[in-house]
């Protein structure tokens, strides 16, 4: 019999959170009007990660678990989570309870009135410094200027899915997973509910400077073309600008021979603009091209090394 609810955390060096994580979740399981799992996903944890999802198995039949052969990055491990969830909503949380689980039974309350994806949106993110947030408040108003699809502002992946989208995602096959631009893609009828985030329980945050940088860049690169415009519009431009310029040279050199306009000066500014914009130019290319070779490649999305409660054999990879 599977289940109604399906509860999806990924996991990476959270020992210090998993216990009270499992115990709030665990109490919001209890109040819901049908059977819930909680899948964890050990995103190749280094710490006790793994063995305190073994024994959270063994002890609670609703937890399961899926481990990682290495670290393959959250929006992987959410992505294997969905692959293998069995329920009718499927919800996605952080497991370092932020993202309220107390919140869980309005969300599902908006699914009850018949919405698809009810996306948590952040009002406010406490005890996160400013170096995060204001990146953070930038990243989202540009991506929602630049992207084909409307993905709203200060969501993250927290959020109920009804079964049909978890579908539709898990139909989808490329590489370059940004989950949150995925949900809005796939359309639906989309609500939100608005939450103020909490501080991490504890641990410090797994999500370093590089890894968010990739993330908004698999944002921006997957539902975006306008970078790559970028580059024709600059040179159209500096054309216009050097044109612009060769009159002025000209007509100063008719009326005013020892005019000042044509010195070094001019020229290395001119260069390193010029140089600068090509090598950016083929930056945006590269982000592109690079992401094309991925595609191409067609590797598995992640491998797995072991798995619990679940009664199907153990593939090794799952495209
Ligand atoms: N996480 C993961 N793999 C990673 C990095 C993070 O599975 O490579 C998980 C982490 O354990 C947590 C969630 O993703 O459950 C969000 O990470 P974190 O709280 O560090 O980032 P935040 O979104 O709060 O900046
Ligand atoms: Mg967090």
């Amino acid at each position: 019999m599977s289940p109604k609810y399906s509860l999806i955390v990924p996991i990476y060096n959270e020992e210090e959170t998993i216990l009270e994580m499992y115990h709030r979740v665990a109490a919001v399981m209890d109040q819901l009007d049908g059977s819930a799992e909680l899948i964890l996903i050990n995103d190749g944890s280094r710490d006790c990660s793994l063995s305190l999802l073994r024994d959270l198995h063994q002890k609670d039949p609703r937890v399961c678990y899926i481990s990682l052969a290495r670290n393959f990055g959250h929006q992987i491990a959410v992505t294997a989570g969905l692959n293998f969830v069995r329920g009718q909503a499927v919800i996605i949380l952080d497991a370092d309870l932020q993202d309220p689980p107390e919140l869980i039974p309005h969300l599902i309350e908006k699914w009850q009135q018949g919405y698809q994806v009810v996306y948590a949106q952040r009002t406010q993110r406490r005890k996160e410094s400013w170096l995060k947030r204001l990146p953070a408040y930038l990243f989202y108003r540009l991506l929602r200027r630049l992207a084909d699809v409307d993905i709203p502002p200060d969501t993250g992946d927290f959020c109920l899915m009804d079964r049909r989208v978890v579908d539709i995602l898990n139909a989808m096959p490329e590489r370059n997973r940004y989950i949150r631009g995925l949900r809005s893609w796939a359309g639906l009828q989309q609500t939100s509910i608005r939450f103020e985030r909490d501080p991490r329980f504890a641990g410090e945050v797994k999500y370093t400077f590089r890894k968010s940088l990739s993330l908004a860049a698999n944002g921006l690169v997957s539902f975006s073309r306008l970078p790559l415009r970028l580059s024709t519009y600059v040179g159209l431009a500096a054309a216009v600008a050097a044109i612009l310029m060769a009159v002025l040279v000209l007509y100063w050199r008719i009326v005013s021979p020892n005019s000042p306009l044509t010195g070094f000066a001019t020229i290395m500014i001119a260069i390193f603009f010029l140089g600068a914009v090509q090598l950016v130019s083929i930056g945006i290319l590269g982000e592109y091209v690079g992401r094309i070779y991925e595609e191409v490649k067609g590797r598995p999305l992640y491998i797995l090394s072991e798995m619990g409660g679940f009664t199907e054999e153990l593939p090794i990879y799952k495209r």
